[in-house]
């Protein structure tokens, strides 16, 4: 089978590129192995919930319009969500289709699948950035009496055994897991390395509208010094709650969970923290305080000040001291650890050599440069800070298009116009992508 573009995966960058690809009918097709919105299906924990508004859905051509634009919709709501946007704007979806190898060759790239084979001049890579939870080798040194589980694996705090509960890693993931854990009356050790300490509520506002309002969320990834650094930041620590609560380290001991520094080492059976907590915490509290200066500046420079309460700073977090340097895992105490330690993705059925040491794919603003054709799509950082939320994929997909209808001109000789795409128009806008054959490889207007 032919046709223009190969999108491998149906979540939101997918679906946001087909969007983009059917209004400059451009012909595509989007492969997903199993179904829509899958992510969000199968691969979250019961409780979890957007912890970015719900005003900040937003997929090109398409936006939150329920009744509550402040509050964060469930796993399922998201789902509906995006299960919607690909109904609404008839994403050539192919579910139950899963791409198995990705190759070069004369005539673009080949893709085959577990239906088939498709022939095409561009791929786009949706296939997602949180596909496998990343344990660190050590866990193979964890004592057999301790249970260790994954966030892919972790449900309920039921599905955990009586008993503590080390959770390592204290980013969005590990806070929210700990704060239910330690409320279902297991008590907690958090493992924190470095972490992003984030007030859910600055000044009478969400501080995700402070930093998309102050231009933090926008920033691009070629005004950063340092974007391989700037990729590797860990997502900041909040949850989306209707008490719009704060997840930090202080708000966690509070409940009473035990901080400690980052698991540096398991030697007989006995968890080794480092002892860079303080560090740690005072380095996050720095930013989170550079963060409300550009905030309050932005907010002056906006003569704003009138209009929301004064400038505040938040307590600094309290490290414990001592804290506790080593955890003998196999005294009972601890019954389970839940790797909350990061995500990477999955391009194990990519046989194209883009990827560096790490397995990530190397690019430049989501643009494989070497492999001519290729794109990505929802990595964290890709061309914006955002780029790995929901709202990223949405103006991510509307750069990339650019790049990869221009990609297609020039492969064409030039003799095609690209066509600027609307920007979120309303829907209905585009017409579905008409199936091509090579040689009249896509079509302008629609
Ligand atoms: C725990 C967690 C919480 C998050 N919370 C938020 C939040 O509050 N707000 C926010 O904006 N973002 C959040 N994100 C980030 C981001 O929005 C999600 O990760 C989102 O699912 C990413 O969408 P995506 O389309 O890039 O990838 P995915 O949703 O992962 O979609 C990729 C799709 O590709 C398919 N696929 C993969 N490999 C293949 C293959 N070989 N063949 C065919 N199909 C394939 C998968 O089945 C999947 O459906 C969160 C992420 C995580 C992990």
């Amino acid at each position: 089978m032919r046709t223009t573009c190969v999108v491998v995966g149906a979540g939101q960058g997918g679906l946001a590129m087909s969007r983009c690809l059917t209004e400059r009918s451009i012909d595509h097709v989007v492969l997903e192995r199993t179904e829509v919105a899958s992510a969000w299906r199968r691969q979250r924990w019961d409780s979890l919930r957007l912890l970015t508004p719900n005003w900040q859905c937003r997929l090109p051509g398409w936006a939150y319009e329920g009744s509550d634009p402040d509050g964060f919709m469930t796993c399922a709501q998201v789902a509906d969500f995006i299960t919607s946007y690909a109904a609404a704007i008839s994403a050539p979806v192919r579910t139950g289709t899963s791409v198995t190898s990705v190759s070069r060759n004369h005539d673009g790239y080949r893709v085959a699948t577990d239906q088939g084979e498709w022939q095409c001049e561009t791929v786009v890579l949706a296939s997602g950035a949180f596909n496998k939870p990343h344990v660190p080798a050590l866990a193979d040194a964890v004592p057999s009496c301790v249970r260790q589980l994954t966030p892919l694996d972790y449900h309920r705090p039921g599905d955990l055994s009586d008993g503590g509960v080390l959770v390592v890693g204290a980013s969005a993931t590990g806070v929210q897991l700990a704060h239910e854990i330690q409320l279902s009356g297991r008590p907690v050790v958090l493992s924190v390395g470095e972490h992003v300490r984030g007030p859910r509520l600055y000044r009478g506002r969400d501080i995700h509208w402070w930093m998309e309002a102050a231009g933090v969320l926008h920033e691009r990834y070629d005004e950063v010094d340092d974007i391989v650094r700037a990729r590797r930041v860990p997502s900041m620590q909040l949850a989306g709650t209707d008490e719009r609560a704060d997840f930090d380290l202080n708000a966690l001991s509070a409940i009473g969970v035990r901080i400690v520094g980052r698991l540096a080492g398991m030697r007989d059976g006995v968890a080794l923290f480092s002892g860079s907590l303080r560090n740690k915490c005072e380095l996050a509290d720095l930013k989170l305080g550079r963060l409300l200066n550009a905030i309050d500046e932005w907010a002056t420079g906006q003569d704003l000040d009138g209009d929301v309460p004064p400038p505040h700073r938040f307590e600094p977090t309290a490290v414990p001291a001592p804290s506790m340097l080593t955890l003998d895992l196999a005294r009972g105490d601890i019954t389970s650890i839940v790797w909350a330690s990061g995500f990477r993705p999955d391009y194990s059925w990519l046989d194209v050599d883009v990827l560096d040491a790490k397995g990530m794919v190397r690019h430049d603003g989501g643009v494989v440069s070497d492999s001519p054709g290729m794109y990505l799509i929802g990595t964290p950082f890709l061309r914006r800070r955002k780029s790995s939320f929901i709202d990223g994929a949405c103006d991510d997909a509307q750069d990339l298009i650019v790049e990869l209808a221009a990609f297609l001109d020039g492969a064409a000789g030039g003799d095609r116009m690209i066509t600027r795409p609307s920007s979120t128009a309303q829907l209905p806008a585009p017409r579905a992508a008409t199936r091509s054959t090579r040689g009249s490889a896509y079509r302008r207007g629609g």
